[in-house]
């Protein structure tokens, strides 16, 4: 479960929520960069998932490999270039 600020009154609420609990305001959907607050935020999927995963399974082990594969999805701020992953 993701915490998103509510464009009304910024307080954070569950991404689960269509309105905010608190002002009943709509709730702000955009992602933000964890470092300069930006929400010029560019997606990045990775594609060759399996030649990835097996490739960090040889050089860092199992573990990290199948952590890889659990995060997929990687945002990249366009503004200061901080690559992140929502929890
Ligand atoms: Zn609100
Ligand atoms: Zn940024």
């Amino acid at each position: 479960m993701a915490m998103i600020k509510c464009s009304t009154c910024g307080r954070m609420v569950s991404d689960k929520e269509k309105t905010c609990p608190n002002c009943g305001g709509q709730t702000d959907t955009r992602i933000y960069c964890p470092r300069c607050n930006s929400t010029n935020i560019k997606v990045q999927v990775k594609s060759a998932d399996d030649v990835t995963a097996s490739l960090i399974a040889i050089y860092f082990g199992i573990f990290a490999a199948k952590a890889a594969q659990k995060n997929r999805i990687k945002y990249v701020c366009n503004d200061c270039k901080k690559k992140f992953k929502l929890k």
